[in-house]
């Protein structure tokens, strides 16, 4: 039994370690277009900060490891087409070389592209997008060699965040335009402020409601323009406004897409085509609570796509759990953290939804250290379901574990008040016999018991 995969980053590569593990005698044979194979592309902007100093660290597993699994890498390799009846793909590698591949079970795991908008000027030397190995090696190669002093980051979110944090580690003066006038729009505007305030304590600028058609080289700088009018001259510009399915292989196939043009797949991670599999960031995943499709590329969800897709390939029958959405950003500081539905999102799907906000110390506040974190709960006041929460504190407030407390509550459909009954833990250095969790489900039970009488 043959089994392909098409990319070797966290969804193909757990695809393949997952096969191996639930059939040893499969041979699986995994395409990477590039020579990067199972690298955490989550690090890039540690990478350019400074911070992670060697890129290579960046490799969840070396190439080396991935073999010693019984998996076989074909780098630099480019599948171009599908032939479904024939069960062959076409490959191109990096000397044009064509070879023709055959399947028993082929799983599509291509990823995300940077989305590029209709911007003119893109192409120009000193402006970049982040989602390769190859982008971050052309920015740093660009950094060392012209010194940039200033940059411009087009997009608000949680990457736009990160690379704000990153150049301006790296001495850079940032400006973050953003379109809509938010800044992560993931999470509500009182903590977007909140975002805002830090990014101004850290020198970086957040310009509202601009729309850049084009940018241009004038002498040393790049020039961003709203039409003929002159927004800002930069040393370098960031293209951080989203990322879209890469599908361009999967279509070749007749694949059906779906939501953002993600490629459909049942829980099982199937396609409509016998035999071919999808997951990550090149497909919709399913939202576990509106149980419903979503367009959701993150690494956490490729992850756990890639391994239901490779049981299921060598014969499994597993599923895929669904997507909640839970998010976590550093943001110098500050971290910030979601899960679930937002109250518009939530009203949107029918519920009727209460959000009450709280805050707290993350540890007993007569211990060295101790910070407030502020939580927003979500919560059904029909059914009193916990339907999301929101989450802001400083690093070390432990706000991503936090979070993941409500996403597993969320998870297993619990209510906002049996937060409390949860038997979390507790040392004064590390939390409060109420964790903040606990808090901000009973500030939300209060508020739920005020609105009714
Ligand atoms: C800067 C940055 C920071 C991020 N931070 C986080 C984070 O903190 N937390 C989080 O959960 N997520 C984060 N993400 C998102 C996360 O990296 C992605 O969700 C994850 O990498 C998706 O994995 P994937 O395997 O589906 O696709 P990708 O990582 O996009 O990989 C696609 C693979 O397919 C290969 N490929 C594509 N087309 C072909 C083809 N035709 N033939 C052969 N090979 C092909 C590529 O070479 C690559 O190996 C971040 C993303 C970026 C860019």
């Amino acid at each position: 039994m043959h089994l392909l995969i098409i990319g070797g980053s966290d969804a193909g590569i757990s695809a393949a370690l997952r096969a191996k593990e639930c059939k040893t005698a499969t041979r699986v044979t995994v395409l990477v277009a590039d020579s990067f194979p199972n690298f955490s592309i989550c690090g890039l902007p540690f990478l350019l900060s400074g911070e992670v100093p060697d890129w290579r660290t960046l490799a969840h597993r070396t190439i080396e490891e991935i073999e010693r699994e019984g998996i076989h890498l074909r780098l630099k390799h480019r599948a171009t087409y599908i032939d479904p009846v024939n069960k062959t793909v076409t490959a191109t590698n990096d000397s044009k070389q064509t070879h023709l591949i055959e399947y028993d079970k082929l799983i599509i795991a291509t990823g995300a592209a940077s989305v590029q908008p209709p911007i003119e000027g893109l192409g120009l030397p000193g402006a970049f997008a982040l989602r390769w190995m190859r982008d971050a090696f052309a920015m740093e190669q660009y950094i060392t060699e012209h010194r940039p002093k200033s940059a411009a980051i087009l997009g608000s979110g949680y990457i736009s965040m990160e690379m704000a944090d990153a150049l301006t580690r790296r001495g850079l003066s940032v400006s973050v335009l953003a379109r809509s006038g938010s800044v992560l729009k993931t999470v509500d505007a009182e903590m977007g402020e909140m975002i805002r305030s830090n990014l101004h304590k850290h020198g970086v600028r957040v310009i509202d409601h601009v729309a850049v058609t084009s940018i241009t080289q004038e002498g040393e700088k790049l020039v961003l323009k709203n039409h003929t009018e002159a927004l800002l001259a930069v040393d370098l510009v960031l293209i951080a406004t989203g990322a879209r399915p890469e599908t361009d292989v999967a279509q070749t196939a007749g694949v059906s897409m779906g939501i953002h043009g993600a490629i459909q797949v049942s829980l099982a991670m199937e396609t409509n085509i016998s035999d071919i599999y999808a997951a990550g960031d090149c497909v919709e995943t399913r939202h576990r609570l509106i149980k419903g499709p979503t367009y959701m590329p993150l690494g956490t969800t490729a992850h756990k796509q890639g391994r239901v897709a490779g049981e299921n390939a060598v014969g499994g029958r597993t599923e895929f759990g669904g997507s909640l959405g839970t998010q976590v950003v550093k943001i110098f500081d500050l971290v910030v953290a979601r899960t679930g539905l937002r109250d518009h999102e939530a009203m949107g799907e029918g519920f009727e939804p209460l959000t009450v906000q709280s805050e707290s110390w993350d540890h007993k506040a007569y211990y060295p250290g101790a910070t407030k974190v502020r939580i927003r709960i979500t919560g059904d006041r029909k059914s009193h379901r916990l339907l999301g929460a929101q989450m802001v504190g400083s690093y070390g407030a432990e706000v991503s574990k936090r979070i993941d407390v409500f996403a597993t509550a969320l998870f297993n459909g619990m209510k906002v008040e049996d937060l409390s009954h949860l038997d979390l833990s507790y040392t004064p250095p590390l939390g409060c016999p109420w964790d903040p969790v606990q808090i901000a489900a009973q500030a939300w039970a209060k508020n739920q018991d005020v609105s009714k009488s």
